[in-house]
């Protein structure tokens, strides 16, 4: 009896200990900045040997679209740019066939046309069966501002003008109807609009979804049925990277069911964070708050940001500059003033953040091949050695301030990166998964398009930037949720030093308009997911090779998801039909028609009522 009690009385303690550790483990956890949460799968990186490049997939599909353009014609070299990218970006299997070296080929066998062609002459008598084609049941988009000549009259009617003109009206603002893009239903600025759109009338047999906000609105986006088939126009007159958006959304408006793979997530970066007090005139510092820089950024400015990504649920991803020097040629030596990396640091990462690279010092990957030209403050590198020792010293700081955690974003400064320097990175540190650079091509930046390079690395870039926010990345913010459904912003703490990023505004209007493009975001997409720099890379990987498949059947659409691996985010744009079950998935209504899709299952079934 007395053996039993003692061993009963020992397990008792037992538990107790086990209480005790467990308590004692979850305080060090959450003492040395290590936010415990669920684990969150498919959002973590696949391998780089299991993940597929997106041309790698395209290679699988087969050309359902035909893309028709003139090298000729620059209206068409414009969205000729673009639709490759777009096609690819939706998996969308295409051919390309360019009217100044070729004839139009048979248009029996695809499902879809995107012509870009501003003038039709080029298609002489084909016009006519284009247009019997659609009449059959075809799908064409016509993605730029048509030129009213003998070609497009005969087409005028079937398109569902009434009249048109020889002119071109003036494109300052663009109103998509809420039914048609997420963030639908308001007016968004065009930055240095021109007279772009094709001045007509519609008939009523003309659906609109886009005008210009004007006294007399310029239809920019409308469908027309047409015998069997459907003819949908994007009438903006410019189609560029910062518009993709409306050229994915109105490819959508085709066939009855448009499905594309979307990324599902909204990132917020803070370059340069942690990092040594940034340089830079406090004058408008001192004037609104009379602090020295440093106590702004400690009692002010960061308090305000957590409160920001508190408020919207989100968290940032940090990119560290390990000091400011602009010394290139000596051994890199570590950073030994570390409170601020350690205060900041682990605050960020108590509230659920991630810490990538940023740099040893501000000075790009550039050996003296790159010439700055004066552009930028930069001095470089002697040779690859020398970028090598300096990365080396940043990832060593880096783990070794932030043991725990994930670090593996790399933020190039000022979005430099050369090409010696990004073949480096691919090649001697395994760790770097993701480079986070820019959207948009300008001067040295390295920019990039969402998807996997060839050695694994994942590329993600930024698309909004600061706090000014100004008309043009507010329309590609919209274009981007509409596109891709992603948001990636980034914030350097010493935009409230530098006139140019909105300095003299101060930090209280600056936090109101960054509020303000919050406000619109999670309005507009209140069900995209919140991720850090990583997570939304494992999104990469996945949306970079999924292919998808749509069959309707009996009142139901049958998905099936191509190198699915655990989880994927789908819009599905429903033409016809309601949607009343589904399974293999989740289906969250964004506007009118259109949804997102998170799949679990690499068969998706959406059961379709009929209105
Ligand atoms: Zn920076």
């Amino acid at each position: 009896m007395r053996a039993r009690w003692q061993r009963l009385r020992c397990k008792g303690l037992l538990g107790v200990w086990a209480v005790f550790l467990l308590m004692a483990a979850m305080l060090f956890a959450e003492r040395s900045g290590i936010r415990t949460r669920l684990e969150r799968p498919g959002r973590s990186y696949l391998t780089r040997e299991t993940t597929l490049t997106a041309a790698q997939v395209m290679e699988e599909l087969p050309a359902t679209c035909l893309l028709v353009c003139n090298s000729q014609d620059e209206a068409s070299l414009d969205a000729a740019g673009q639709f490759p990218q777009i096609l690819t970006d939706m998996k969308v299997g295409y051919a390309q066939v360019d009217l100044a070296e070729e004839p139009l080929p048979a248009l029996e066998g695809y499902h879809t046309v995107v012509v870009t062609l501003s003038d039709l002459s080029v298609l002489g008598e084909n016009v006519l069966a284009l247009a019997d084609w659609v009449e059959q049941g075809g799908r064409a988009l016509f993605a730029s501002a048509l030129q009213k000549t003998t070609c497009s009259m005969l087409l005028e009617q079937k398109l569902g003008i009434l009249s048109s003109d020889y002119g071109y009206s003036r494109v300052d603002t663009v109103r998509p109807s809420g039914d048609f893009m997420i963030g639908g239903g308001k007016t968004y600025a065009v930055t240095d609009g021109f007279d772009s759109a094709w001045t007509v009338e519609l008939s009523d047999r003309a659906e609109v979804f886009a005008v210009t906000d004007s006294d007399r609105a310029t239809p920019l986006v409308w469908r027309t049925a047409c015998g069997e088939g459907t003819f949908v126009v994007v009438n903006l007159g410019f189609c560029e990277k910062s518009t993709r958006g409306f050229y994915a959304a109105a490819y959508s408006l085709l066939e009855p069911v448009c499905v594309w793979p979307v990324l599902d997530g909204a990132t917020f970066y803070l370059d340069d964070f942690p990092s040594p007090v940034p340089g830079g005139d406090g004058v408008y510092l001192r004037r609104d708050y009379g602090t020295t820089v440093s106590e702004f950024y400690t009692n002010i400015w960061w308090p305000d940001m957590l409160a920001l990504a508190e408020r919207y649920g989100f968290a940032y991803t940090g990119a560290v500059i390990e000091n400011y020097g602009d010394d290139t040629l000596s051994e890199p030596e570590p950073q030994l003033d570390v409170s601020r990396f350690q205060y900041f640091g682990n605050m960020l990462l108590r509230a659920g953040g991630e810490i990538g690279y940023h740099g040893y010092n501000h000075q790009p990957l550039c050996t003296g091949t790159t010439d700055y030209r004066g552009e930028l403050p930069y001095n470089t590198w002697p040779d690859e050695a020398a970028m090598a020792a300096a990365m080396k010293e940043l990832t060593a700081f880096v783990g070794g301030q932030f043991p725990e955690g994930e670090h593996s974003v790399y933020v190039p400064p000022s979005n430099v990166l050369s090409a010696e320097g990004r073949r480096l990175l691919g090649q001697q540190f395994p760790g770097i998964r993701t480079i986070a650079s820019t959207y948009f091509v300008d001067g040295l930046a390295y920019w990039q398009e969402f998807g996997v390079a060839e050695d694994g690395i994942v590329e993600q870039p930024r698309f909004t930037s600061g706090a000014v926010l100004d008309d043009y990345m507010k329309m590609t913010a919209l274009s981007e949720l509409n596109m891709h459904f992603v948001s990636n912003h980034f914030m350097h703490p010493d935009d409230l030093l530098d006139e140019d990023r909105g300095a003299a505004l101060g930090w209280e209007e600056l936090k109101r308009r960054l509020t303000g493009y919050m406000d619109w975001l999670y309005t507009a997409a209140p069900c995209i997911r919140r991720l850090t720099g990583s997570e939304l890379s494992g999104a990469v990987q996945r949306f970079s090779q999924l292919t998808v498949s749509a069959e309707t059947e009996n009142d139901a659409v049958t998905l099936r998801l191509g190198h699915f691996v655990d989880e994927a985010s789908l819009l599905v744009r429903l033409n016809e039909g309601r949607p009343a079950e589904v399974q293999g998935g989740e289906l969250i209504p964004l506007t009118g028609t259109l949804y997102l899709l998170r799949a679990e299952q690499p068969a998706v079934t959406i059961t379709l009522e009929n209105d």
